[in-house]
């Protein structure tokens, strides 16, 4: 990629790792072994950008002019004008454009926090789950969460899967599915948290449940 780049003028030896690196973090393409690839954001982007942004001519024009203006061969005033007016050209053009950007990561796991549908994300620990909505910032593993709930048939641990219901468990090599009652359901920390926020809230209006909460729940863990 970094010869490709040479070979069509883009960026220079200083800023070429940078503008790879940009890539990986932006989720527009991904290491496969020794090679880059485009994900499927990568992709739908090529797709929505305007003709003149997908191939490597305007940028090389650009890095060309700017060498001239370094050279003392050209004057810059031409050259930010041309450049303010293009990009003022191509934002209105995808304002009034109907194309529209589809998440191609979307899984079948909802936030328990907003309801939304999570986005299944590439991280160095493995795949994870993030939530689209803004101020949320809810996240987790995408990894199998196992249960300690175990298989009748192969005795393995259950998978614990996430459904319209709820959560339930699953052993997928055997077929069996069961659901988890709800008295039974572990009480996560995170969900602790949670209930102790909800209720450390209503204090102000006069209730102290929440102190009780914490001292009762500080209790139970000591
Ligand atoms: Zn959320
Ligand atoms: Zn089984």
């Amino acid at each position: 990629l970094l010869s490709q780049m040479e070979k069509y003028g883009l960026g220079t030896p200083a800023t070429r790792a940078d503008i790879i690196e940009k890539l990986v973090s932006s989720d527009t393409i991904d290491r496969q072994g020794n090679s880059m690839h485009p994900t499927g954001k990568g992709k739908q982007l090529i797709e929505l950008a305007a003709p003149q942004l997908r191939t490597p001519d305007l940028t090389a024009r650009w890095e060309a002019e700017l060498e001239h203006i370094a050279r003392g061969q050209g004057k810059p005033e031409p050259f930010l004008e041309s450049i303010r007016s293009m990009a003022k050209e191509l934002v209105s053009t995808v304002k009034g454009s109907k194309a529209e950007y589809k998440p191609h990561n979307v899984s079948n796991s909802h936030c328990p926090d907003c309801n939304a549908r999570l986005l299944e994300k590439k991280g160095k620990r493995g795949k994870f789950l993030v939530c689209p909505t803004e101020d949320c910032g809810y996240r987790r593993s995408a990894e199998k969460r196992l249960s300690n709930r175990r298989c009748a048939q192969c005795h393995k641990k259950m998978e614990i899967k996430e459904g319209k219901a709820g959560l339930y468990v699953q052993c997928l090599p055997c077929g069996i599915t069961e659901t988890l009652d709800k008295d039974k359901q572990h009480v996560n920390k995170r969900d602790q948290q949670k209930l102790v926020k909800q209720y450390a809230k209503q204090e102000s209006i006069g209730s102290n449940l929440g102190e009780l909460l914490k001292a009762a729940m500080e209790k139970k863990g000591e």
